[in-house]
């Protein structure tokens, strides 16, 4: 039986043209920063790629820090910027806003920040599943010098307000230069909208980004993190001076190869995949539409990144992720990092009924290798699943 994959938003296949790159990368050898031939061999790669990377994100290549992931990217520059403010200004008790639709490994960075005497404040999210400009605006005190929020929700794709959040926190900057006042930057994880949006940090005035090599079609276990030139960062890494001293350790050549590529890749064709996507998307959340009372999809589809649907069945999700495992179709209840944990109800609490949060719902992950057989395919699966409850 062939398998149907709708689990993109935990991990996208490697596009075979990346995997292709990093076979002819795999096996060099060679430090790449030593001084030899094969050192230098190794350093082009790593340009190449931070080229690629830099051109997909609009920004320059200096400001591009490769990582072993989005998990690592999101403690370097969170905590890259917080250990340079505090620094700065010791006496100012630091405020910092954040969403309670983050992902695990940014709400683990704010608990620490909590613990280590930072104010964190979580700000409310309506039924939408989207902050707004107007709830960051008012939260903002003269002592607030972050506001983290990601640029789409990995649970149900709803994309957040971030060129106005943005501009918000630009124009407070710049209110208070001049000033000796504590600076205010904005910090976005865009691990789920790079794949489908429009993500140029600089041009909405993101100062500190995240992404993700294996949810662009590229490896496991390699990320990038965008820090602005204009925002003070401290090294948190100590013992090597790779990546301008902001990340030690010697570099995952063959990795790095791999998301330069992914990069490379989807600067070309991101335009048309999110239309692509958003047609298959609407195929499938009419299928489900049909299904009558025992569906509810979450967010308007207006404001939600196209490769997520995030449905309510009045099942129990892990039954119904079970149950379609076993027709062959991979669908997931929540975000692979919070497997296990009550994470996932949490989050759908802002979202849901307390009902529905305790029942779960399945995530539908689209991708760049989803056809509309397999939409089809699915909803057939659904149904017959639906049948036995
Ligand atoms: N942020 C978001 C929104 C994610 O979806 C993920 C992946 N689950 C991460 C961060 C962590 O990324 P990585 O797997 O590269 O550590």
């Amino acid at each position: 039986m062939s398998r149907v994959y709708f689990d993109n938003a935990a991990s996208t296949s490697l596009d075979p043209r990346v995997r292709t790159v990093m076979d002819s990368v795999t096996g060099m050898t060679g430090n790449p920063s030593a001084l030899h031939e094969e050192g230098r061999q190794n350093r082009a790669v790593i340009d190449n790629a931070r080229d690629s990377v830099a051109e997909l994100l609009g920004v320059d290549i200096a400001e591009i820090v490769f990582t072993s992931g989005a998990t690592e990217a999101n403690w370097l520059g969170i905590m890259g910027y917080m250990i340079a403010v505090r620094r700065a200004h010791p006496d100012v008790r630091v405020h910092v806003l954040t969403t309670p639709l983050e992902h695990a490994s940014v709400k683990a960075v704010m608990r620490h920040l909590q613990e280590e005497g930072v104010d964190v404040e979580v700000l409310p999210v309506g039924k939408s599943g989207c902050v707004t400009v107007d709830e960051i605006r008012s939260a903002i005190r003269e002592e607030t010098v972050l506001v983290v929020c990601m640029w789409v929700n990995n649970l149900f794709g709803t994309v957040q307000p971030i060129p106005e959040i943005g501009e918000t926190v630009r124009s407070i900057r710049k209110g208070r230069e001049g000033n000796p006042s504590v600076p205010i930057a904005l910090f976005s994880d865009a691990v789920q909208a790079v794949g489908t949006q429009d993500v140029s940090p600089d041009a909405v005035h993101v100062d500190i980004l995240t992404m993700s090599g294996h949810k662009i079609y590229g490896p496991k276990g390699i990320g990038a993190l965008f820090v602005s030139d204009s925002v003070s960062f401290t090294p948190v890494d100590r013992g090597g001076i790779q990546e301008r001293g902001r990340r030690a350790g010697t570099e995952n050549v063959s990795a790095i190869a791999g998301l330069g590529e992914a990069a490379r890749l989807l600067t070309d064709v991101r335009i048309e995949e999110r239309i692509r996507l958003a047609h298959l998307r609407d195929r499938l959340v009419t299928g489900l539409a049909e299904m009558h009372g025992s569906v509810r999809v979450i967010g308007d589809p207006q404001d939600v990144a196209p490769h997520i649907v995030y449905a309510l069945f009045l099942t129990d999700a892990d039954t119904m992720v079970v149950s379609l495992d076993v027709a062959g179709v991979s669908v997931s209840s929540g975000s692979a990092c919070d497997t296990g944990t009550q994470r996932t109800a949490d989050v759908l609490r802002v979202v849901c009924t307390e009902r529905e949060a305790m029942t779960g719902g399945v995530r539908f992950s689209l991708g760049r290798f989803t056809t509309v057989q397999e939409i089809d395919t699915v909803l057939t699966a659904v149904r017959k699943v639906l049948k036995r409850f």
